[in-house]
């Protein structure tokens, strides 16, 4: 499967679509390589453009960035939920709240009879983190939300597809991530 542009060349572990969509987005973080393509607006323009996030001509301002960066992180902490780990706090959840509470999908009957959902094109980011939001309901409607976790190293926290039959997985890769902390855990140990 060839994978779009804007999936990293990191994901070893691809939800399928349209929910990589969110984990590619929650991935512009990476951790392991102390990078963020959310901080640079050309960097960022360039990234939520090809991801179908943004179709504004101009990049998105230092503002319009933070809010954007705080939902992937409102995002994280869900996934790290999803891991195990502990529910997101409220203010987590905040700048979720706020796209959510600001913005209004809109309801569309097409000519085939399909009814739709989806964010309104707008000038800012806004449209955009709705239709994360959007994708993130319909991802807990179908059932394929719970497999989408952040790993359990927390140097690390990538997005990653859990597609094990007992939905056990903890770690983006066993090799590095998940040997890794087992042997931190075995130093650690009190003998
Ligand atoms: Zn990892």
């Amino acid at each position: 499967m060839t994978m779009p542009s804007w999936v990293s060349g990191d994901e070893g572990k691809p939800a399928p679509m349209p929910l990589l969509l969110v984990q590619s987005f929650v991935n512009t973080w990476d951790g392991d390589r102390n990078s963020d393509l959310l901080l640079d607006p050309a960097t960022a323009r360039d990234w939520l453009t090809e991801a179908g996030l943004w179709n504004a001509d101009r990049a998105p301002d230092p503002a319009e960035l933070h809010r954007a960066r705080a939902v992937r992180e409102g995002i994280r902490a869900m996934l790290i939920a999803n891991t195990g780990g502990p529910a997101p706090a409220l203010d987590d959840l905040q700048p979720l709240q706020a796209v959510a509470q600001t913005n209004r999908p809109a309801l569309r009957i097409e000519q085939n009879g399909h009814v739709s959902l989806a964010a309104e094109p707008a000038d800012g980011p806004e449209a955009g983190l709705l239709a994360l939001l959007l994708l993130i309901r319909d991802a807990q409607r179908d059932g394929t939300w719970p497999r989408l976790k952040a790993c359990g190293n927390p140097d690390c926290r990538w997005a990653f597809y859990d597609r094990s039959h007992s939905q056990v997985g903890a770690w983006c890769d066993m090799a590095t991530c998940g040997n890794r902390i087992k042997n931190r855990r075995l130093r650690q140990r009190p003998r």
